[in-house]
């Protein structure tokens, strides 16, 4: 089988893939001419976060005059304050936790107990988010990016009206303005979140005691991974979700050796399961159920309720209606290939249009969108956004998954290779897991790679780039890994995606 080429496509070949949302509908203005010298910006981004701050930084290291303008009081957005980076601290020490409980001693490392000290952790997660929400501020003093700290409301295709935190209101003029405000905690309806015994993520990455029962509404990825985290440190988890499996988006198979990863870690599941009411009358939280289809009641009972059911785009209060931006169902701010909205010199990015809700693609978004106000060309391929669950082991995956593989009526071939047969993850025992190859038949070009092992996070990269370089899995079976390393499992499932394994 002949190896792909892998010469880089071109900029036009990676935006032909990319989502496309009616880009025949909207024109888009290219710069309306930069500002140098005047007090009109070039770029004005309202939204700190990673889709916003990235932007604005792009921007200003591309010439263009730019301000950011935040609300929160610190940078960052979600992503910073309440949601990758604080998660990722907590399953971190939860983690540290739970191996020096459970696995420590077949290490050989004994000792005669160990116990949380979870305001340190707290303690230790706040640092992290203080350290790095700083750093931002940081770099925007190096590349000079002007930033303002309020609430920004659109007054005009050029002007943001700012209400300061400070209390004072200013006008920010722009050539074109970016919208990055990002997302919010999608509530259910009848159910109030109180941040307390009725939390959102925002709530359970600050619980002040762990909870003796947690019940987490939703199983996607952010409710997996918070559940991770008390389930670890000692709750009792249980997870109720409506739908017949957790994290709809992950491939079947490896789907169903991740929920049993996770039932293993005693985290229970009450699939095809609706939420009808909560009560909080009492010292606990009383939720009465019922299965999806309709049929009896049970109640569940818990000391705190994490209700993680999703994200929705976040305008209020933006003033979207005034200037006549056009808006889907769902509330996502509607844009073309080149992130320009309906109005000329509005453009918008990240979780408040459509597409994955992830950082990493609010930032590539944010970096294309300014490309294009400069003059360039950028490339955005949603196809190609890897998403991780960063619970134990993690679960990370790029391109489509076998159900969509086959759905789109293509020939292909799977290769796989579990971590029980890989040296690496043998020698420290830590060998839960698998590598899960498809490509097409004919050509052998990677559709998809799936991944479940602990890093498997980072172990995805090597298949991103395959993925973007359209390689073939002899490509990566090819390629020299080095021994012993967990990668190692990828070249061999490529291997088995073509010809055979040789350690299976
Ligand atoms: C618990 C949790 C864990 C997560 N973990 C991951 C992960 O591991 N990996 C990953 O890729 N993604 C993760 N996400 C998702 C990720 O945080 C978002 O996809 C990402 O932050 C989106 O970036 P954004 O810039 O579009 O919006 P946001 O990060 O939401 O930033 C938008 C910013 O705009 C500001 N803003 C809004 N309106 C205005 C206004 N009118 N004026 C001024 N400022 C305004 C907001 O205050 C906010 O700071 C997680 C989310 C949560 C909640």
């Amino acid at each position: 089988m002949a190896i792909s080429t892998l010469a880089r496509p071109k900029a036009t070949t990676f935006l032909s893939s990319r989502f496309l949302y009616s880009t025949s509908k909207y024109s888009f203005s290219l710069t309306r001419g930069f500002a140098s010298g005047s007090d009109e910006n070039d770029v004005v981004v309202i939204g700190g976060g990673p889709g916003g701050y990235v932007e604005a930084i792009k921007a200003a290291q591309l010439g263009l005059k730019t301000t950011c303008i935040e609300k929160r009081g610190t940078l960052g957005g979600t992503c910073l304050n309440v949601g990758c980076i604080p998660s990722k601290a907590l399953l971190h020490s939860s983690h540290m936790f739970h191996e020096a409980q459970h696995s420590f001693a077949n290490h050989g490392v004994k000792f005669s107990s160990v116990e949380v000290d979870l305001p340190t952790m707290m303690a230790q997660k706040d640092k992290a988010v203080y350290n790095l929400t700083r750093g931002i501020e940081g770099l925007f003093k190096k590349n000079k990016v002007n930033y303002v700290k309020g609430y920004g409301k659109l007054l005009s295709p050029t002007e943001v009206s700012v209400d300061t935190i400070d209390g004072d209101n200013t006008v920010v003029k722009g050539k074109n303005i970016i919208i990055a405000t990002g997302s919010d905690v999608k509530s259910l309806p009848g159910i109030t979140i109180d941040e307390k015994r009725i939390v959102s993520s925002t709530g359970a990455l600050a619980l002040t005691e762990i909870p003796k029962k947690l019940v987490v509404i939703g199983a996607g990825y952010i409710g997996l991974e918070m559940g991770s985290v008390w389930g670890r440190l000692g709750s009792e988890v249980t997870v109720v979700e409506f739908a017949a499996d957790i994290v709809p988006t992950m491939d079947g198979e490896v789907r169903k050796q991740f929920q049993r990863a996770l039932e293993k870690q005693k985290m229970k599941f009450m699939l095809k399961t609706k939420v009808v009411s909560v009560d909080t009358a009492g010292d606990g939280v009383k939720l009465t159920l019922e299965p999806a289809s309709g049929g009896n009641q049970t109640i569940l009972e818990a000391d705190v309720v994490l209700v993680s059911a999703g994200r929705v785009p976040f305008t209020s209060g933006l003033g979207l209606d005034k200037i006549g931006v056009e808006t889907d169902k769902a509330g996502r701010i509607l844009v073309n290939e080149r992130f320009a909205s309906n109005v000329p010199g509005v453009y918008a990015i990240g979780d408040v249009i459509p597409g994955p809700m992830l950082a990493h693609k609010a930032e590539e978004d944010g970096v294309a969108c300014v490309e294009f106000i400069a003059g360039k060309e950028g490339h955005v391929d949603y196809d190609m956004v890897p998403g991780v669950v960063y619970t134990h082991p993690e679960v990370a995956s790029v391109g489509k998954t076998e159900e969509q593989v086959k759905s789109l009526g293509v020939d292909y071939c799977v290769g796989k290779f579990p971590f029980l047969a890989n040296s690496r993850a043998k020698a420290i025992d830590d060998a839960e897991g698998l590598v899960k190859i498809l490509a097409e038949k004919e050509s052998d070009k990677i559709l998809g790679v799936h991944i479940m092992s602990p890093n498997a996070g980072e172990l995805i990269h090597e298949a991103v780039l395959a993925l973007h370089y359209g390689a073939s899995s002899e490509d990566i079976a090819r390629t020299c890994h080095a021994h012993p390393t967990m990668s190692e499992a990828l070249k061999e499932a490529a291997m088995a995606t073509y010809d055979k394994p040789i350690h299976m």
